[in-house]
């Protein structure tokens, strides 16, 4: 086993990286040179010569081991980026948080409008509106601006469990609506 804290493959870290623009307190991001699969970079490990995640092993050596490996995809605990960078490898910029944190994360900082779920956005009134209108699902949806599908999802009682109630995320069953 070598020594990571003291490996040559931090030779390959540019510690003088940009200072992310929306937190400037965090300081320089330590920015990955090698390899970078979708952004985020990647790297041999020494030890396991298993492909890592940079920032992941980075979070790793700064904090210890990952645990909870074994959950199901969503709970499984995912290194997040404060600064929104993803080659981005200092310890002080990671934090722990699952696949969903991450997700949410990205869609609070407009980063995935498409992910934004706003046929959720509707509001318990305008669901009610929906049900009792015989208006076109076209018109519908363009008035409450969410998709074709959502409106009628909303007709048919799909989507009564996911629809929040005034964007608070609770949510309704369509008989409480009535
Ligand atoms: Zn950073």
């Amino acid at each position: 086993m070598q020594d990571l804290a003291n490996h040559p493959l931090w030779l390959r870290v540019n510690k003088d990286g940009p200072v992310p623009e929306h937190c400037p307190e965090l300081g320089s991001c330590h920015v990955w040179t090698g390899c970078l699969v979708d952004g985020y970079g990647q790297l041999q490990h020494p030890n396991t010569k298993r492909r890592v995640y940079a920032h992941r092993l980075a979070y790793e050596l700064a904090n210890g081991p990952i645990q909870g490996g074994e959950l199901p995809v969503k709970q499984r605990p995912c290194v997040c980026h404060r600064c929104d960078n993803r080659a981005c490898m200092n310890p002080a910029h990671l934090f722990l948080g699952t696949h969903f944190d991450n997700a949410m994360d990205r869609v609070r900082k407009g980063r995935s409008a498409k992910e934004v779920p706003s046929k959720w956005r509707i509001s318990p009134s305008g669901v009610r509106e929906i049900l009792a209108s015989t208006a076109s699902t076209q018109a519908l949806a363009d008035r409450y601006g969410v998709t074709n599908s959502a409106v009628r999802q909303i007709r048919l009682g799909i989507n009564r469990k996911s629809i929040a109630s005034g964007g608070n995320g609770v949510g309704m069953k369509r008989d409480q609506l009535r």
